[in-house]
């Protein structure tokens, strides 16, 4: 899989700490594909697995003029071989999504896209630094929808003030995912020194804990199953990008701040350097047997499928089946008696049934059970509530 990454904005959104700078002038936009192109050409060799996604992200890639991303896409079929790509994704950001510009994406090949919503109040997106309105959000998606794009995933923030999303405006019908972020404060961010100051007042937790359950809620009631502590969709729709990495799937990251992974090595490219507009790649880590475990557990563990022992190297697993007892116990996480033999799921049953979601599944392991049943065929899974308290769950475990 291929991650792509876009670093110009418009502006900067007041809580955003992703590496993205403004593009000033059509050159900024030349310059950065020639540098990819080259990246491209440079590191084809990196990517042993076929690719069955392609994923622009970004920054804004949408901000890109069509002739740029032609460049681009024609530079990753030479360079690449995308015969075998499922699913190409293109972050946008509903300003730029005007008819002629949705179906010249289609043109290229594009067959997914992911919608930078985040709200639908237009207080609260001037709030954050948007430059949409919500009549713009609603109007990209029924765009999107007419220039033939079936695929389309949404993204909300929670855990603004006043915020309870009126979701009677909104067309669920158009959109096949939804990705739903609590609100973070980063420091160095415009938000943080607004918070400080006290111009902006954030709700406290409880509230926050509210809002995602209310979401929850009515992204179910529309027929969307949540699969991950962020990510809601509609049956055969979960995002397969975003589930190879949390399947620990290699992948290769091109353009400034893009990071790789070979399956035992990650890989940081830096930023763009001022001047030259080019970036290179900067660092790496080789990953220890416990740095993988302890990766595993953290993506694993926010996702309703979880992990299944055997994916534990054997030295680790008694230990880890002890730490796992106490939220076993409490009800964060249950067992689940596993027939498949990896994590590598195949895509048509990344799903997990709808009911295990709310009630464990009556195949639910009692811990008499357990101790009878081959440990390595057993799978954990985290009940709802435990999603709401992953990394906390995960930072426990780590080795
Ligand atoms: S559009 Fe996205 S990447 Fe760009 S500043 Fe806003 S949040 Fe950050």
């Amino acid at each position: 899989m291929i991650y792509l990454h876009v670093p110009f904005c418009h502006r900067k959104c007041t809580y955003c700490a992703f590496y993205s700078k403004p593009a000033h002038g059509v050159n900024a936009f030349g310059r950065y594909v020639d540098a990819l192109l080259a990246e491209m050409e440079q590191r084809k060799g990196e990517q042993a697995h076929p690719i069955r996604t392609v994923y622009f992200g970004g920054g804004t890639p949408s901000i890109l003029p069509l002739a740029e991303l032609a460049r681009i896409v024609d530079g990753l079929r030479r360079s690449f071989d995308l015969s075998q790509v499922e699913e190409f994704t293109l972050e946008a950001n509903p300003e730029d999504l005007t008819p002629d510009y949705l179906s010249d994406l289609i043109s290229l090949g594009f067959n997914r896209l992911s919608v930078g919503i985040q709200s639908l109040d237009d207080a609260q997106l001037r709030l954050i630094g948007r430059r949409h309105t919500a009549r713009q959000a609603l109007d990209a998606l029924e765009n999107a929808h007419r220039a033939g794009f079936h695929n389309i995933s949404a993204d909300f923030i929670y855990g603004l003030p006043h915020g309870n999303f009126q979701f009677s405006i909104f067309n669920f019908q158009l959109i096949t995912h939804i990705s739903a972020y609590a609100l973070t404060v980063e420091s160095g961010t415009a938000l943080d020194l607004q918070v400080r100051q006290g111009r902006v007042v954030l709700p406290g937790e409880e509230e926050v804990v509210r809002q995602y359950h209310a979401l929850r809620q009515q992204f179910e009631e529309a027929g969307f199953r949540q699969y991950e502590v962020s990510n809601f969709a509609r049956p055969g729709y979960h995002s397969r990008h975003n589930s190879r990495y949390w399947d620990r799937t290699p992948y290769l990251g091109l353009g400034p701040a893009a990071h790789s992974f070979d399956g035992r090595r990650r890989r940081w490219n830096s930023p763009m350097e001022v001047g030259s507009g080019m970036w290179k790649v900067e660092s790496e880590e080789v990953l220890t047997a416990s740095d993988a475990v302890n990766e595993l557990l953290m993506t694993a563990l926010r996702t309703t499928r979880g992990f299944l022992l055997a994916d534990i190297p054997e030295a680790y697993r008694a230990g880890l089946r002890q730490k796992l007892q106490p939220y076993v116990a409490c009800g964060w996480l249950y067992i689940e008696e596993s027939h498949h033999p990896s994590r590598h799921i195949p895509n048509s049953t990344l799903h997990t049934p709808h009911s295990s979601l709310h009630t464990p599944p009556s195949s639910l392991l009692t811990p008499h059970s357990s101790l009878l049943t081959p440990p390595s065929s057993l799978t954990y899974r985290p009940t709802p509530e435990g999603l709401l308290h992953a990394d906390g769950i995960a930072a426990e475990l780590f080795l």
